[in-house]
């Protein structure tokens, strides 16, 4: 005999963040620069500077003088990286739970990526990746993963031994902080992505922010054709500042530009509101012992409720229960580590084979697929609250085997 599974509901709520607040200031922002005609952030017949504006309370917000906006977050992390000056083929350590974008991103900028472990935190494991550093070594990318700053001093400490820089992916982290610090202003440049899905969002865009006027410098000239219109406004390119050098299009638009710096309003009241959320659904399961993702600094957290189950099945059944309950809920990139994706495992760049087959990461592997994240969404009600923690109370003591 065997038990009917339970059919997944709708979800009660959108487990969106930013995207879950839109409303008329959004559209009134975005209509106003339709209305300009200037769309573009350089010129145009009525420019309303936009991003320029939005660039300068972003910085404000993350803690440093220097922020560039650019197109997407995978943007952000190559302008960062080549912002950082990363010479041809050097490697960049990344850990190996992240999104794919973050392998694209050192590949775009022509490096190598190189996979480290992560700790129960879902994040770099601080230490884990010391023996990883080659002479080719140019920089380590610890991800802010899923709201929660990875444990950057001891981070920090191994790279300052050995000489790397430091690029925060905070695509996933805008608003949180480590220590009472902003991510991203931490080490020598951050990256945050504007996606739908992210904390803020435009659809699509990204920012770096940094501390380092000259990184800023080139991260907004190589995000502007090397300089067209950061560096000769005034007449002859290339000349304002440093050596000139080729770059890209990774230009952020205006009405991006306005709409971002409405959203940047919503910031800080959602991720108290997240906060609150998690707390309160934390203490309200208190006497069940669940063992919960250790955070590296929960105080400065955007709100999070991980779970580290016993095992991978273990973490599939919960999903399902939850999922069942109209809770929405998963395992951070379905269990799967960024090099078990096929072209990652091989190698395969767009210019050839870019590196060898890298090793199985098995301890990693096992965190990662016995870790159940729920969804949190900015505009639950107390009541969709209420009903996350009384489904979550049942799928886990349904779950544990009675
Ligand atoms: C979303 C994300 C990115 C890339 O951002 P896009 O704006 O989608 O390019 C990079 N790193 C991490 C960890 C992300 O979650």
């Amino acid at each position: 005999m065997t038990t009917p599974l339970p059919q997944p509901t709708a979800p009660r709520y959108e487990p969106l963040r930013g995207l879950a607040l839109w409303g008329e200031e959004e559209k009134a922002a975005a209509l106003e620069v339709l209305e300009s005609r200037s769309l573009f952030r350089y010129y145009g017949p009525a420019p309303l500077h936009r991003v320029d504006a939005f660039e300068e309370r972003f910085a404000a917000l993350a803690g440093a003088p220097h922020a560039v906006a650019v197109s997407s977050g995978t943007a952000a992390l190559t302008c960062a990286l080549i912002g950082l000056g990363i010479p041809e083929g050097a490697e960049v350590i990344v850990p190996a739970a992240t999104f794919l974008g973050c392998v694209n991103a050192v590949v775009a900028a022509r490096g190598v990526p190189v996979f480290a472990d992560i700790d129960e935190s879902l994040t770099l494991d601080p230490t884990g990746w010391e023996h990883l550093v080659t002479d080719r070594t140019f920089a380590v990318m610890p991800v802010h993963l899923h709201q929660a700053a990875a444990d950057l001093d001891p981070v920090l400490a191994v790279a300052r031994r050995h000489g790397l820089r430091v690029l925060e992916d905070a695509a996933q982290a805008c608003g949180v902080s480590y220590r009472g610090r902003p991510v991203g202003s931490i080490g020598d440049a951050g990256a945050f992505s504007f996606q739908s899905e992210k904390n803020i969002t435009a659809g699509e865009g990204g920012a770096v922010v940094t501390h380092d006027p000259a990184v800023h410098d080139r991260v907004a000239r190589y995000q502007d054709q090397g300089g067209q219109f950061t560096t000769s406004r005034a007449g002859d390119r290339g000349t304002a500042a440093g050596e000139p050098f080729l770059g890209a299009n990774l230009r952020m638009t205006e009405i991006a530009g306005a709409v971002l710096a409405v959203q940047l309003e919503r910031l800080p009241p959602m991720l108290r509101r997240l906060r609150d959320i998690a707390r309160t659904v934390r203490a309200d399961l208190a006497d069940l012992g669940l063992r919960w993702r250790p955070l590296p600094d929960e105080e400065g957290s955007g709100g999070d409720l991980t779970l580290l189950l016993d095992d991978r099945m273990a973490a599939r059944r919960l999903v399902t229960a939850l999922t069942a309950a109209g809770v929405p809920a998963g395992t951070l990139y379905q269990g799967r580590l960024v090099h078990q994706n096929p072209a990652v495992r091989t190698g395969r760049t767009p210019w050839g084979t870019g590196w060898q087959a890298p090793g199985r990461l098995r301890a990693s592997e096992a965190i990662l697929g016995r870790s159940v994240t729920v969804g949190l969404g900015a505009a639950m009600t107390d009541d969709d609250v209420a009903h996350l923690a009384k489904s979550l109370r049942a799928a886990v003591t349904g779950a544990s085997g009675e």
